[in-house]
């Protein structure tokens, strides 16, 4: 109903950050029947005060920016209906079985476990380091090209624990369990405060996928419980793993009434399933229902592309896999979405290389005509290798030949980056995309701004369109992923 309230929040790389967007009424000159007016934003730096591996300073986090709410918007607070968090990818931590102890710090989404293995001096009785174990429990038992293969992955992190220190006791029985960032803070809002015995970790799709979970079966796939029942020693893996995976955006379950309480919450509260930062960014800048076809570009210091899919999409030597995408109100529930992607590393770093200032941009750029071609054909990569859209590590950067004139140098770069973009989509498409194009592309980050790149692309991006087809191309509205989280805590109250 319009005039209800949802909270999503965002622990970054940076900051975490909260935002509450409010039901509009029906507008009939919009074609989405409502729309969500964001009425309260806050932010607070990790630098401050606090520690960003810390999860009792994630909470504290958390709990002064709802405190600023109840204080400024205490009207708001009292109108919240659910409250979603989005966490950085991979970033995990130990509770203490049943409760919410942490009992091993947060190891971040950069954690490597082969850099950074405190158990690099424990050797085994095979003369093996910990962080070499888990590789060979990886080799054995994870797929090839598997993303929980990744040694910043979650399951890395969870077995070098263990290997640390069993999570299991002499007799067998678990002792600490796996929870993400956004769980624990999930976690914590339901049942803070209360003496709630046997509190269990709930997750949901995306910050699990890391994890090995199987996303398309959903469930926990049969070479993860065998790793950890045979490999890790575990007798009942899922006991570690989060017992509950969610959807994002599925409701999990009321706030602790002391949570309510303490910020002006109505109990009824919910909790819905969370997100990941970079997941949460699509959602803000494409809602939480999209169109298939639909897409987002990050030209960032480099470009990645995100595409709304009905159908799922794999290559991992590409690094292209598939987010599994809520379909709220789908007519049988089981309609299936794919948030598709790839990340190249060509992108707007070469810009800075190459010693354009921002300034400089804004003013050659207007100088330039989006309607004519670079003779020009460059791959602006800052050092060898590309991954996507062609994986290959030793390709080399190509930005020669070099003219006097820094406006044709900068307009060959700019079209050869587009290309990269309109490559990627062309291979996301041959790699079984539906719809094989994107029907609209938004634009986040640094090269967002430039409207005349962005007519540029529009229109070198006709090439992969037929006939006179053509994919509009925008600027995003918003990219904040506490915004998209919060979009992402009303879907399923509409
Ligand atoms: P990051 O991925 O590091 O977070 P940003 O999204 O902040 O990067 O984007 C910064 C990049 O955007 C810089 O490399 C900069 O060169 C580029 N950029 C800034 N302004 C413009 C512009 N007007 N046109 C094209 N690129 C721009």
């Amino acid at each position: 109903d319009s005039g209800d309230c949802f909270i999503g929040f965002d622990l970054g790389t940076s900051g975490a950050r909260i935002s509450i967007v409010e039901k509009q009424s029906a507008q009939s000159d919009s074609k989405s029947k409502w729309d969500y007016a964001e009425v309260f934003a806050a932010a607070l730096s990790w630098d401050d005060i606090l520690h960003f591996d810390d999860a009792y300073d994630w909470r504290s986090a958390v709990d002064a920016l709802l405190m600023r709410a109840r204080e400024d918007v205490p009207d708001v607070m009292a109108r919240v209906k659910a409250m979603c968090v989005s966490g950085t990818s991979a970033t995990c931590l130990l509770l203490e079985k049943g409760t919410l102890d942490v009992s091993r710090v947060a190891r971040m989404y950069n954690f490597d476990v082969l850099a950074n293995s405190e158990g690099g001096q424990k050797k085994s009785k095979s003369g093996k380091s910990s962080a070499e174990r888990v590789m060979d429990l990886i080799d054995e038992y994870v797929p090839d090209k598997h993303t929980a293969r990744a040694t910043t992955g979650s399951l890395a992190k969870l077995l070098l624990w263990n290997e640390e220190d069993p999570l299991v006791d002499d007799e067998g029985n678990v002792k600490e369990m796996l929870c993400h960032q956004s769980d624990y803070i999930s976690l914590s809002l339901m049942y803070g405060g209360v003496d709630k015995e046997g509190c269990l970790v709930s997750s949901d799709w995306h910050n699990c996928l890391k994890l090995g979970y199987d996303v398309r079966n959903l469930s926990y796939p049969d070479w993860m419980v065998q790793l950890l029942k045979e490999g890790a020693k575990i007798p009942s893996p899922t006991d570690v793993l989060p017992s509950k995976v969610v959807s994002p955006g599925e409701p999990m379950g009321a706030i602790s009434s002391v949570v309510a309480s303490k910020y002006g919450l109505p109990t009824e509260t919910v909790m819905v399933g969370g997100t990941t930062d970079s997941n949460a960014a699509f959602f803000a800048a494409a809602g939480a229902k999209p169109d298939y076809g639909l897409a987002v570009t990050s030209l960032g210091s480099t470009v990645a592309l995100k595409q709304l899919s009905s159908t799922y999409v794999e290559d991992a030597s590409k690094g292209v896999y598939s987010h599994r995408f809520p379909r709220f109100g789908s007519s049988d529930g089981h309609e299936e979405a794919w948030l598709i992607g790839g990340a190249s590393n060509v992108g707007c770093a070469v810009l800075r290389q190459e010693e354009f200032s921002n300034d400089e941009l804004v003013e050659l750029s207007s100088e330039i005509d989006p309607a004519t071609d670079s003779p020009l054909s460059y791959y602006p990569l800052t050092k060898k290798g590309e991954r996507f859209p062609v994986a290959d590590s030793e390709k080399e950067p190509v930005l020669d030949p070099k003219p006097d004139d820094r406006k044709e140098y900068l307009h060959g770069i700019l079209q050869a980056i587009g290309d990269v973009e309109r490559d990627g989509y062309r291979t996301l498409g041959e790699l079984g995309a539906t719809p094989n194009r994107p029907t609209e592309i938004l634009t986040c980050g640094g090269g967002s701004k430039n409207d005349m790149w962005t007519a540029l692309r529009e229109r070198r991006l006709r090439d992969i369109c037929d006939g006179d087809q053509r994919i509009i191309v925008k600027k995003a509205m918003n990219t904040e992923a506490s915004y998209g989280a919060a979009l992402l805590a009303a879907a399923s109250f509409e």
